[in-house]
């Protein structure tokens, strides 16, 4: 009940890489592999330290959530990028994206050795995060196929169900993927969204997983954020997500306008409720952190509620993290002990 995890990212420790959501790495070759693993190990120490259920690796080996995926993939160019609108020109006019030169193919697995590298690690659910096929189609250029977002993503999506399925029998409880762009796309996430997200968790043998966030908490996003009126994206998607095969959809709900009414419309999945702003330095009280977990309590029973962070936890400072980590498990106890007196007295009868 109440089952705490992180949505995937920490950040990565200076030693390690520069910091920034497209980490530099401070080393190369084997140099790097081991002091990865070092950082993977102290990762899965704080998470478990912190009193959170399900950990994740922190995603430390992956330089960027997309781009460390890209890496091992054929057919991508990620030094000469090309500029291009991406999530709807929300954040930005435009970003500079790795460009398709080539035909789409996985070299071999690509973050399975990390899985069980991980899974060796710790007892507690493992969690491991792949970008969506939609997020991935908008964050590149394609120069090859000349196709639209649909047709890419359907070719993405058949490349992530491999590694899916893959990550599953290496040991990975839940396989999360991760879809901001259901909260730009939304008539597009109808039409061949879910789709996609289908082709990726067909035959994946572990709970599957989707988190649909408003963004990192970057100064880029936190400025669209605080303009923006209108965070009625979930009521459009969640009702798609409730017929679809998805076990559990990850939403932000600690640091935007979104009505946690709107939980409601995830019927019978289990919802990851973020309860943690990742956007800013401050580390919530345990209290306020409960407060949050009972609001959403109001819309989805205790079984089925997942108190998470909003998004991924990258840009901020490792203090920062980690406190928000221990604020995360601390909250969803008081709550839970409150669920648990709250039953007692109806066993005793
Ligand atoms: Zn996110």
């Amino acid at each position: 009940m109440l089952e705490t995890a992180i949505v995937g990212s920490l950040p990565k420790p200076s030693w390690l890489a520069q910091p920034g959501l497209r980490a530099a790495w401070q080393s190369s070759g084997e140099e790097l592999r081991a002091a990865q693993d070092e950082a993977v190990r102290e990762a899965i120490r704080a998470q478990e330290e912190a009193g959170l259920d399900v950990v994740t690796d922190g995603e430390l080996r992956r330089r960027h959530y997309i781009g460390g995926f890209l890496d091992g993939l054929t057919g991508i160019d990620q030094e000469r990028t090309a500029k291009k609108q991406t999530r709807g020109g929300r954040y930005a006019e435009s970003m500079d994206v790795p460009r398709i030169v080539g035909d789409v193919q996985r070299r071999g697995p690509i973050l399975v050795e990390a899985c069980r590298f991980a899974r060796a690690l710790t007892t507690r659910r493992l969690k491991v995060t792949l970008p969506g096929p939609m997020t991935m189609a908008d964050d590149v250029a394609d120069d090859h196929y000349g196709v639209g977002h649909q047709a890419l993503a359907m070719r993405f999506a058949a490349v992530l169900n491999a590694e899916a399925r893959d990550l599953a029998d290496a040991g990975a409880d839940i396989v999360q993927f991760d879809e901001p762009c259901f909260n730009v796309f939304v008539e597009e996430v109808e039409r061949w969204g879910i789709e996609a997200l289908e082709r990726c968790m067909d035959g994946v043998r572990a709970t599957k997983a989707v988190h649909i966030c408003y963004g990192y908490g970057t100064p880029l996003v936190l400025a669209w954020k605080s303009k923006n009126t209108s965070w009625g994206h979930y009521g459009a998607t969640l009702p798609l997500l409730a017929q679809s095969s998805v076990d559990q959809i990850s939403v932000e709900c600690a640091a935007s306008g979104v009505d946690p009414s709107v939980l409601r419309a995830a019927g019978s999945k289990d919802v990851a409720v973020g309860v943690i702003d990742v956007g800013s330095e401050e580390v919530e009280a345990p209290e306020i952190v409960a407060a949050r977990i009972r609001r959403a309590l109001e819309h989805v029973p205790a079984e089925r509620l997942k108190p998470s962070t909003d998004c991924g936890l990258v840009p901020r400072t490792a203090a920062a993290a980690r406190g928000k980590m221990r604020a995360l498990a601390a909250g969803a106890a008081i709550v839970r002990s409150e669920v648990m007196a709250s039953l007692t007295p109806q066993r005793q009868l």
